[in-house]
């Protein structure tokens, strides 16, 4: 296994450089086209790893179901599903999710922007920077790893230049959907996607979900199965955006992407993937990682269909 990883990475090492890094967050732009790592958790216990596999990035978009966990964990499905939808935008992750001058939560999928926003109003906390804190140790709990924090540059980055983010959370407020400050809704969800991540923990991440709410080795239930249900199926219908039914045709399994470079793949009882590489294609999505996807579900047979 060690092996195929190594190759799959020496065959897609081209794609690289055809991504390009984000640039709309400036502390993104100081990415490195040329990174690209990969890890595999598996439920025997084993673990494979090649490339940049350790390298730190920021988890941008693959905090999205991390953040829904979370919701659903404080609050229930019930009233999750009455906030924000679950049917899939097809829509870019920055789209404005409103039709007809009207907001229904319907519109609103967890796995985009606006949808996003939302759920920072819904994890407890007396405080956002304590719906953070509780957010960075679920993150921390799920990853096995102590060591994730904030990237202070990147976070700020995105805080003074986040104004479509900002229009977003505005036209929420508009709608009703946000009673407390913007600015401070804004600040939990800016924070949220500046948490620092490898490869290995977005790997476990995604085993977690992959083994329905357990972690890996000691079998501890950090939520209910019925949540990973929930969330496997939102990642994909939705989690690469307008990319989504591309990669179900050619990967198959719930992934999901970040600006920072990272996808995380969750393939249901048997793995969890984590993926760096920073070249981003026309949507967002790592372009050379789903080039490893793909290339990885074709030889283990990974799709669910
Ligand atoms: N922080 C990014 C943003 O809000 C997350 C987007 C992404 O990873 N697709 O623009």
């Amino acid at each position: 296994m060690e092996e195929l990883l190594e190759q799959l990475l020496e065959d897609c090492r081209p794609y690289t450089q055809q991504g390009k890094v984000a640039t709309y967050i400036p502390e993104l732009a100081k990415g490195d086209a040329n990174d690209l790592g990969i890890y595999v958790l598996r439920s025997d216990g084993r673990h494979y790893q090649a490339g940049d596999y350790k390298k730190r990035f920021t988890i941008q978009s693959v905090v999205k179901p991390i953040l829904l966990l979370l919701a659903l964990m404080d609050n229930g499905e019930e009233y999750v599903r009455s906030r924000v939808g679950v049917e899939a935008t097809g829509k870019p992750f920055d789209a404005i999710n409103v039709t007809d001058q009207t907001l229904f939560s319907d519109h609103l999928n967890p796995m985009v922007n606006m949808g996003a926003i939302a759920m920072c109003t819904l994890i407890k906390g007396k405080d956002y920077e304590e719906r953070f804190r509780r957010l960075l140790d679920l993150t921390r709990q799920l990853a096995g790893d102590q060591e994730i924090d904030l990237d202070q540059q990147v976070y700020l980055s995105e805080k003074r230049t986040g104004n479509k983010n900002r229009a977003l959370a505005f036209l929420l407020k508009t709608y009703g959907m946000i009673e407390d400050d913007v600015e401070q809704v804004l600040d939990c969800y800016f924070k949220a996607c500046s948490i620092s991540v490898n490869s290995k923990d977005l790997a476990h991440i995604g085993f977690v979900l992959a083994n329905r709410g357990k972690l890996p080795q000691t079998e501890e239930r950090i939520f209910p199965s019925r949540y990973a249900t929930y969330v496997n199926a939102i990642l994909m219908t939705c989690g690469m955006y307008d990319g989504s039914g591309d990669f179900a045709v050619n990967v198959g399994v719930p992934a999901k992407s970040g600006v920072g470079g990272g996808i995380m793949a969750v393939v249901p009882t048997r793995m969890g993937i984590g993926i760096f590489s920073p070249g981003l294609d026309g949507k967002g999505n790592s372009l050379a990682g789903i080039k490893v996807l793909e290339e990885l579900s074709k030889r283990m047979y990974l799709s669910i269909f």
